[in-house]
């Protein structure tokens, strides 16, 4: 296997040196930036396979950070790190582009779980991207063109994220089948026994429904049973 590349952003240097050490055990090659600027530069010269980006930083904030890099077309997966437990930050972190996020203090083999996971969903996103015909999926006025990762309904672009467009892609696939919140951590985010905080889901849940849904408050298509988890419902 190729070596992969982990950009740290991060201005605390007791940071830096905790993730560069587990990253290069793991056989990760690491690239580090101790201010925003410096990232962006990094992130956007290198292209790395992925970003551990902190939020608060000199030069750049990390949200603006985030926000460039998805602007200029790039995909990285982007891990955000967060001293903050403020739901809006993780938020507009997620709004703004980033894969996920990990707050403070975090457990490094967590950590690790989350930056090989995530690579390995971008790995398997370019190798099934391609103009074939099998790549769309028709769900009447939805349609999902998974070789672009875009979604359309009534033939307008809905603007997903990877993990929304990805997230909608699996209950789509799987019409009528609930997946609890568990479920989905693992088969969507890759998350391998994931025992841990599954919030992640509902939040990502909500932002796809303001997207898809004519009414976000009353889903006709991504539908919550209570007590079990998620389904996909198809247009009747
Ligand atoms: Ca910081």
């Amino acid at each position: 296997m190729e070596r992969k590349t982990v950009l740290i952003v991060e201005d605390e240097k007791s940071i830096v040196d905790i993730l560069r050490f587990n990253l290069q055990k793991e056989g990760y090659r690491t690239l580090e930036a101790y201010d925003g600027a410096a990232g962006l530069k990094l992130a956007l010269e290198e292209n790395p396979d992925l970003i551990l980006l902190d939020l608060m930083l000199p030069a750049m904030n990390g949200f603006e950070v985030c926000k460039t890099i998805r602007d200029k077309g790039y995909s990285t997966p982007v891990l955000i790190i967060t001293a903050r437990e403020a739901e809006k930050d993780k938020i507009l972190g997620l709004d703004l582009g980033a894969d996920d996020y990990i707050t403070k203090p975090f457990s490094i083999r967590e950590l690790m779980a989350r930056v090989k996971a995530n690579i390995r969903r971008a790995d398997m996103v370019s190798q099934s991207a391609g103009p074939s015909r099998d790549n769309r999926l028709d769900l009447g006025r939805l349609v999902l063109d998974k070789g672009a990762s875009q979604a359309f309904k009534d033939g307008a672009d809905l603007e997903l994220t990877q993990r929304e467009f990805e997230l909608l892609t699996y209950l789509a696939s799987n019409a009528g089948q609930v997946f609890s919140r568990q479920e989905l951590m693992e088969r969507v985010w890759n998350y391998e026994g994931y025992v841990g905080d599954v919030r992640g889901v509902d939040v990502a849940v909500r932002r796809l429904r303001e997207k898809v849904e004519d009414n976000p408050a009353q889903p006709k298509y991504i539908i919550t049973r209570r007590g079990a988890g998620y389904y996909f419902q198809k247009d009747i």
